[in-house]
């Protein structure tokens, strides 16, 4: 029933990309275009330039589109193979956000916006960005969202102010989440938007300074003054921004975790490397037992994280949404991951944290999934499937009439109680998470 083998044209990809990767992008690591707030779009462009080269730009994309059109479990394995470098999936174009925002583009985009706003990106010509979060509003709770959207019946004109937008600096195909307005002439509510960043309105705060330097240009605090789009802006239909925001959601956070784990092996195998080198009360590092575990206790995470992301991958291709498990991946990769980076560090000793081992960025890399967890629980972006699930699973009955009835005692007995509860909706099925979507 289940076959863990990779068939020979998909090891071969992998196998490419990996070469690619290795012998082309890891010289660039040294690169001073690497700043503080990532590569910068002059080191991007020379990267995504060897990669056409090498016939390897955006092979994620759909065959429509010239790509390879890999299935979500293909793309585990090439994904990974491309995070061996944090620099790989971005000469690659299949990096963060941009990678997210093509599978959106590619999904809702009518044929004008795709000329317009996908083919430049998936081309590697231009860079996106996906506008949701709010200092003041949207974050982990997105119906939260506070930046408006007022119709006037020809033209929406916007307000807000977002953080934390990765690329926003610089990029051309702008995603905005707002929200309409109550208005005569036509629905309101969530909505996403699709511009050119240039268009006068969108105005670029600042750039953070933030822990990672893994995404092109950091992460940008933007203010929308004013901003006006007309109506043929609006990317798909008005009022389905967070079902859209959803389809991008669940495959986003695996690709995250396949990059991730290339990332992370990487850093294993340099802590693996150092292990055997370097020697300590006369004998190589690895051979003290204590080091010897975390080696193996990397090796034993990184294979469940591996599993753990095709057994997610498997549920996408075949046909579930994929929210819960998704979601469950992803927090769970991410604090396993952050374990073996840990451990990594410490086995490298001093040299870990310093930037003379110049493999700092990999150890950061790993690091960061933690800092992706704001979105990871069922019960935050998913709700109120996630906490009202848990609870009605232990109740017994079925799914969306449990849903009512706990629905009614979350808001008699609180949300603790239900968040305690929890944990249960990790031992469900998948059919069941799926009737209630
Ligand atoms: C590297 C990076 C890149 C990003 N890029 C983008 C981007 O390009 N575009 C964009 O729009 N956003 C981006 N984000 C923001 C990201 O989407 C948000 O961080 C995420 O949605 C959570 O929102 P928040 O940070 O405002 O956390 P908050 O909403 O302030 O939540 C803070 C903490 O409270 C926890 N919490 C909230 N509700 C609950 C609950 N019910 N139960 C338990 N815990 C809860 C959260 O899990 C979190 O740990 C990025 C973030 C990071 C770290």
């Amino acid at each position: 029933m289940i076959d863990f083998d990779i068939p020979a044209g998909l090891a071969a990809l992998r196998d490419e990309i990996r070469a690619f990767v290795v012998e082309q992008i890891v010289p660039y690591e040294t690169d001073p275009r690497l700043t503080r707030h990532g590569p910068d779009d002059e080191l991007r462009a020379e990267l995504v330039e060897l990669a056409r080269t090498a016939g390897l730009l955006t092979f994620q994309a759909p065959k429509r589109f010239g790509g390879r059109e890999p299935s979500h479990r293909e793309q585990a394995v090439l994904f990974e193979a491309a995070g061996w470098s944090t620099l790989g999936p971005v000469a690659l174009n299949c990096a963060a956000p941009d990678e997210g925002n093509m599978y959106l583009l590619g999904k809702i985009a009518n044929a004008e916006q795709v000329d317009e706003f996908l083919l430049p990106v998936l081309d590697g010509r231009q860079r996106s960005v996906f506008a949701m979060t709010e200092p003041d509003g949207a974050g982990a709770d997105p119906n939260q969202l506070a930046t408006i959207a007022e119709f006037d019946g020809t033209d929406y004109v916007i307000n807000g102010r977002k953080w934390l937008i990765t690329g926003a600096h610089g990029a051309r195909t702008w995603i905005i989440m707002a929200r309409v307005a109550p208005n005569p002439h036509g629905p309101d509510g969530p909505t996403l938007f699709l511009c050119d960043g240039r268009t006068p309105g969108i105005e670029l705060e600042r750039v953070m300074n933030t822990m990672d330097r893994n995404y092109v240009e950091g992460h940008g605090v933007v203010r929308f003054a004013d901003l006006r789009l007309p109506a043929s802006a609006v990317l798909g239909e008005v009022g389905q921004a967070l079902r859209y925001a959803q389809l991008r959601l669940a495959p986003a956070r695996l690709t995250h975790c396949m990059r991730w784990l290339g990332a992370a092996t990487r850093a294993q195998s340099i802590a693996v490397a150092h292990a055997r080198t370097r020697t300590a009360f006369g004998k190589p590092l690895g051979e003290h037992q204590g080091v010897s575990f975390m080696i193996a206790d990397n090796e034993i995470a990184l294979q469940q994280c591996r599993l753990a992301i095709w057994w997610a991958c498997w549920a996408l291709d075949s046909g579930a949404k994929g929210r819960h498990e998704s979601s469950m991946v992803k927090a769970y990769v991410s604090e396993e991951l952050f374990k073996v980076a840990d451990r990594c560090v410490q086995i490298l000793g001093g040299i870990g944290i310093s930037d003379d081992s110049g493999r700092h960025d990999f150890l950061r890399h790993a690091r960061l999934p933690a800092l992706r967890r704001p979105d990871r629980s069922p019960q935050i972006r998913d709700r109120p499937a996630g906490t009202a699930l848990a609870v009605a699973l232990l109740l017994g009955g079925r799914p969306r009439r449990r849903q009512r009835v706990v629905q009614g005692r979350i808001q008699r007995h609180g949300l603790v109680q239900a968040k305690q509860l929890n944990w249960a909706f990790c031992h469900r099925t998948v059919r069941d998470d799926n009737e209630l979507t």
